[in-house]
């Protein structure tokens, strides 16, 4: 053994000759929360391999520089090593082929859609790439159960939003980031304890748990009882003891420390702070509210997952049905979800569940990250068995979910306008059809989404058609503001008969109350030039400047953007200029000259900025201290005030305006809805709605609450023009301080789409120049450029063709905010699933997007503004 031969205790071997291609590595992939989308492969060092499981946070390496970056881990996967170089590439993550179409499966296959066909496996990639090894584990346990971390990874497929951002979309902040915990040290049994324990000490000839002083030994009788390791105060408490048999037992082996996190005393004191409340009473259930519930228990008890959607005017009883729906389900030992608007999340809407059901977290947004930590804390160990909360309850972590339901479904602020945008709608059928709850959507007006898909024997329709103690609903009376005897007196916002009717109210009764509703706040909306005609707008944003009259500003809405309010024209320098337009503030004025000594409460954004704002004024409200409520559409919603006897809608038509294809629904609903606030309690009620367009379909049936018919005809429209429920929508977004950049990035991705489109179909076997295959029936229709489209009957048979129609790219109806230059396409087609794969494709295509460039895509998009 001499000269330069390799001494066998030489540490670095030639690769050859370690190389066991056998030898297996643990492999995480891993979404970046901010970083690339998709889904990367890192080595898990040996000692995070206990640490990194799926649904727990990283840190990795990313880019040349190896910035450390926080990921999602979403899967753990044995990977044979020699599929990677030891060290000869650089290293560099690898991307997998898009882990979440690696699945072809159940997955993500989608309630509504039909079952996708196997994805050919993508071939195996040649490169050999040197595996980077994650950094560090973020988190202790996962911030994500596995259920959540599925539900998360459908999201991000279903609404073709970045992984990484979605899953952490889902956790509240003040769950994942540790907030109200701090480090402790804990007590827990050494592992080798009882052999300890059991040994004989030579020279005593005793045990050494014989030796134990009885108060050692209670200690560790008590602390074998607990489920959570104690702190040495904690068991000393527990235990009735001092710290000295704890530190004796510590010394001798058997009671080992560990350093935990743990929550901060004041979070523990509001987990316990169970509020008392008095128990409520049931009510004695009419015909239809049993029917209603026999149905939903039914589904219960047979462990069935319908989808029921409860039709009820606001005050038919939907509430109390829920609520002996969700006793039925704790009674199993069962969680279920409410979710409602945010705006009917009031104290008083959280206190009729709690009187009734006990246990109930709350989530919504103005709860502190502690607060929301807290409740999440309770739904996660079961200790609550009632989840009611805005939007993002859906994603409550309930270990035993039994029931979701849905209340007002058909209101827009479920679905959410930042990443993820999802329709918490969306989410919840997905979610009750995976663990096997039934959902209840109720509302008086439900979305047309949801209705088709009662005609289509989706949804099990049940109806309430009356009100409870069979209350009437209001007379709607239309008064048609284009005449001039409805205009009256000159140039007000409230017509003649809308002043006879309020004055009648406050005089028949002193407690009677009056609901005004104005859907725009400020003063004058409308800053005119009488000379050169033109209006005051933002210089950011395409928006009219609207007058407020206590600053003496004009303001735009949407940026903030305030000038002192001119009194020459700031364009032609005219020495006149015209404020038109009734806002909010405007409105109070007039009513103030008009009934001089009325109290009135004005609500918009403008007064409820303070916290609690909203909820001071509609208890003050309640309590009677104003007679009459003005406000936009923030008091329109799901309140219930038993005094009010009359509801004006100053301007039904301000949505109707709107260039969106959803005008009449949102109309329609506008003033159903209001008239739901007159006349709950034993007082009969009624509605004046003020508008120019008094035969409009919408107002015409929303005056005579004919739901079902204005559904009927609104379907047969969305059905002729091709919109949705009978087509999915994916809306693209594309904005630049550039006019001539967005415009052209628009045109870009409509290509982009339209190749997309044409590819999915190739691949699905589908010519496009063949003659489209045969009608069925009449499963075929046409829209008004003779473009031929495929009804959802027969998207429901396997794999047709993707039939789809891009409308633009065209400037946005807002066609500048903030500076930005706004420009949208929207394609319209069947079946949705496919219309999201060619959606998906453009997005993974990674355009090349000028600098200056922003896009977005939403699926499902309820807003085209
Ligand atoms: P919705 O949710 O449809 O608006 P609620 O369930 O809130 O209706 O019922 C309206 C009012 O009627 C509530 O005050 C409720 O306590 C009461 N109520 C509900 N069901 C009954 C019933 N069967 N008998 C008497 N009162 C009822
Ligand atoms: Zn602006």
């Amino acid at each position: 053994m001499t000269g330069s031969g390799h001494s066998f205790f030489d540490a670095s071997f030639p690769a050859w000759e370690t190389y066991d291609p056998k030898r297996e590595i643990n492999v995480a992939k891993v979404a970046f929360v901010d970083g690339p989308d998709g889904v990367f492969d890192y080595k898990i060092p040996d000692r995070l391999a206990d640490a990194v499981v799926p649904g727990v946070r990283v840190l990795a390496p990313l880019g040349v520089r190896n910035r450390s970056v926080t990921a999602y881990c979403v899967e753990v996967v044995q990977r044979d090593a020699s599929e990677f170089a030891q060290d000869a590439a650089p290293a560099k993550p690898v991307k997998r082929a898009q882990a979440k179409s690696q699945s072809a499966t159940p997955l993500f296959a989608e309630a509504d859609d039909p079952a996708p066909e196997p994805e050919p496996e993508p071939p195996q990639t040649k490169k050999i790439f040197k595996l980077k090894e994650l950094t560090d584990a973020v988190d202790r346990k996962p911030v994500l159960s596995p259920k959540l971390l599925e539900l998360g990874l459908w999201l991000a497929k279903r609404y073709l939003s970045p992984i990484g951002a979605t899953l952490d979309g889902i956790v509240p902040v003040g769950v994942r980031d540790s907030i109200g915990t701090r480090l402790t040290t804990v007590y827990e049994l050494a592992p080798n304890a009882d052999k300890l324990l059991a040994r004989v000490d030579s020279v005593k000839n005793k045990s050494q748990y014989d030796l134990l002083t009885p108060k050692q030994r209670f200690v560790l009788d008590e602390l074998r009882k607990l489920d959570e390791p104690p702190t040495a105060s904690e068991l000393a408490r527990i235990a009735k003891c001092s710290i000295a048999p704890i530190t004796a037992l510590k010394n001798l082996g058997v009671l080992k420390l560990r350093r935990v996190r743990r929550v901060s005393d004041f979070y523990t004191e509001l987990i316990e702070a169970e509020k008392h409340v008095e128990p409520g009473k049931p009510h004695v259930l009419n015909d239809e509210q049993q029917a209603a519930l026999d149905a939903i228990l039914g589904a219960l008890r047979n462990e069935e997952a319908p989808t029921f959607l409860l039709r009820g005017a606001t005050g038919s009883g939907k509430t109390e049905v829920y609520i002996r729906a969700i006793e039925e389900v704790v009674s199993y030992g069962k969680q279920a979800i409410v979710l409602v608007p945010e705006i009917s999340l009031t104290p008083q809407t959280v206190q009729r569940f709690r009187a009734r059901l006990g246990a109930v977290a709350v989530l919504h947004s103005r709860l502190t990250d502690l607060e929301r930590k807290a409740e999440w804390e309770k739904i996660a160990t079961g200790k609550a068995k009632v989840v009611v909360g805005a939007r993002s309850a859906i994603f409550a972590p309930t270990p035993r979910l039994g029931l979701i339901v849905i209340d007002e479904e058909h209101e827009t602020s479920f679905k959410q306008d930042v990443v993820p945008r999802y329709h918490a709608r969306v989410v919840a059928r997905w979610r009750a059809q995976r663990e096997n709850a039934p959902l209840v959507l109720g509302s008086a007006t439900p979305s047309l989404e949801s209705w088709r898909n009662v005609q289509l024997n989706n949804y099990r329709l049940l109806t309430l058609s009356r009100r409870v103690r069979n209350l009437p609903m209001p007379p709607v009376y239309v008064v048609d503001m284009r005449t001039k005897t409805a205009s009256g007196f000159s140039v007000g916002a409230l017509c003649q008969r809308l002043c006879r009717d309020i004055e009648a109210a406050l005089d028949a009764d002193p407690t009677n109350q009056v609901v005004l509703l104005l859907n725009r706040r400020g003063y004058s909306t409308h800053i005119q030039c009488p000379s050169c005609g033109e209006t005051l707008k933002c210089p950011d944003c395409d928006v009219a400047l609207t007058h407020h009259i206590t600053q003496q500003i004009a303001i735009c809405h949407y940026c903030d953007y305030q000038i002192p309010a001119p009194k020459t024209c700031p364009y032609c320098g005219a020495n006149a200029i015209k404020y038109g337009g009734f806002g909010t503030q405007k409105l109070e004025q007039e009513f103030a000259t008009r009934f001089p000594n009325v109290p009135l409460l004005r609500m918009d954004s403008d007064t409820t900025q303070a916290k609690d704002a909203h909820e001071k004024f509609l208890s003050a409200f309640r309590r009677g201290e104003y007679r009459v409520l003005l406000g936009t559409q923030m008091i329109a919603k799901g309140l219930d005030f038993p005094n009010v006897v009359l509801v004006g809608i100053i301007n039904a038509d301000v949505a109707l305006h709107l260039p969106d294809f959803r005008a009449s629904e949102r109309t329609f609903d506008l003033i159903l809805q209001a008239s739901g606030r007159a006349g709950r309690g034993d007082k009969e009620g009624k509605v004046v709605v003020q508008t120019y367009q008094p035969d409009h379909p919408a107002i015409v049936a929303a005056s005579r609450g004919e739901y079902e018919e204005f559904a009927e005809s609104e379907l047969k429209l969305r059905r002729m023009t091709g919109f949705p429920p009978f087509m999915s929508a994916i809306r693209f977004i594309v904005r630049s301080p550039s006019e001539q950049d967005a415009d052209e990035f628009a045109k870009r991705l409509a290509e982009e789409l339209r190749g997309a489109i044409r590819a999915v179909n190739l691949e699905r076997g589908f010519n496009p120049s063949a003659p489209p295959p045969p009608p069925a029936g009449n499963e075929m229709f046409r829209d008004a450029a003779g473009r031929t489209f495929i009804s959802p009957q027969a998207v429901q048979r396997p794999r047709p063709p993707l039939a789809a129609k891009i409308l633009g790219p065209a400037p946005a109806p807002f066609a500048k905010l903030r500076g930005n230059y706004r420009f949208h396409l929207q394609a319209l087609g069947a079946p949705g699933d496919l219309l999201r794969e060619a959606a998906e494709r453009v997005c993974a295509a990674k355009l090349k997007t000028p600098r200056d460039v922003q896009w977005i895509v939403d699926v499902d998009p309820l807003d085209s503004l």
